[in-house]
């Protein structure tokens, strides 16, 4: 019989896909690592297995505890499982922004769901980070996996990610690029690449504009995910060789072409990868092997991204995509 003992055996192991039309006038080979293949339907799934079993062997989380934990969705998805699958309970922390959708999915999960306004500074009491500090406080059996600071987070893609990439690109990747959000992703993937390659491996990070890692000041933007207004230590600095800012308009409607073109219904942060990724490209040859983390699939942005009314309400909508019957037969 072929059979997995359980979701948590699921992680990890997600394909790596080639971009073949987004891609037109680039030489290079431009490959997506598409992590909605986790049981979770993100790239979060990796730390989640990882922090939650390092805090078991550290004695951290004991048996029944309770997981509290800031997310923007897909890191409390990944605890979610692992915890429903070791009887842990979770308590999330959502900034105001994440769509409704995701918040339901924790729900449906078991989780509960404490949303908190994103429009204050992080050191406000009501900040996601604050209330999330008063919850570990006052709940019993409480252990925060702390994403931000948590080094089982960059560990997890130094364990996984990055040898994956290594095998299933036969050590020819030369450059990878991914979104950055509390850095797990690019330092853990990013340092084992180059350590693997030594060196030669360039690593790239994408930034929404106006969030630090590229030089702004934590200005509001919408895409999701990624961006910060402060840097996290789980964030290695030195492991980038460059760091490309993207608009929200440029991140959502690449989102939009990487569903129509390449058949890969993901979310916004693909999307700002992968413009990211065609930046770099356009400036290679044809031995180049570029490989993009695409972190999550396109369904918990059906309201947003994949709206015409909320692309064009924000300005992001150009040519409209959505044909009347009177458009058709014309
Ligand atoms: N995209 C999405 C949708 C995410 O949820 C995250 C995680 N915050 C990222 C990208 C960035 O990954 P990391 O935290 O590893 O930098």
């Amino acid at each position: 019989m072929q059979f997995h003992d359980s979701m948590i055996s699921l992680v990890g192991n997600t394909p790596l896909v080639k971009l073949n039309n987004v891609t037109a006038g680039i030489q290079a080979t431009v490959l997506a690592k598409v992590e909605y293949f986790n049981p979770g339907g993100s790239v979060k799934d990796r730390i989640a297995v990882r922090m939650i079993e390092a805090a078991e062997q550290s004695g951290e989380l004991k048996p029944g505890g309770t997981i509290v934990e800031p997310t923007s969705g897909n890191t409390g998805v990944g605890l979610a499982i692992v915890a429903q699958q070791k009887g842990y309970k979770c308590i999330f922390v959502c900034p105001d922004k994440v769509s409704l959708d995701k918040i339901n999915v924790l729900r449906a999960y078991g989780a509960e769901v404490v949303v908190c306004p994103t429009a204050v500074d992080p050191e406000h009491p009501d900040s996601y980070y604050n209330v999330s500090d008063r919850l570990v406080r006052e709940t019993p059996g409480a252990w925060k996996p702390d994403q931000y600071s948590n080094p089982n987070n960059p560990r997890s893609h130094y364990e996984t990610t990055g040898p994956e990439l290594w095998e299933q690109t036969e050590g020819k990747i030369t450059h990878f690029v991914a979104g950055v959000g509390t850095g797990g992703t690019i330092s853990g993937t990013g340092n084992y690449l180059k350590e693997a390659s030594g060196g030669a491996v360039k690593v790239i990070g994408a930034d929404p504009e106006g969030s630090v890692y590229s030089g702004g000041s934590g200005r509001p933007y919408l895409v999701e995910g990624v961006g910060e207004d402060f840097w996290p230590t789980a964030y290695d600095r030195n492991v980038t060789d460059r760091i490309v800012a993207v608009s929200d308009k440029d991140s959502f409607q690449m989102t939009r072409r990487l569903a129509k073109e390449e058949g890969l219904l993901v979310g916004g942060s693909c999307g700002m990868a992968v413009v990211a990724a065609l930046e770099v490209a356009k400036e290679l040859g044809p031995d180049d092997v570029v490989v993009v983390l695409l972190p999550d699939s396109g369904r918990g942005y059906m309201s947003k991204i994949f709206s015409d009314e909320w692309m064009a309400g924000h300005g992001f909508l150009e040519d409209t995509s959505t044909a009347t019957v009177a458009d058709v037969l014309r």
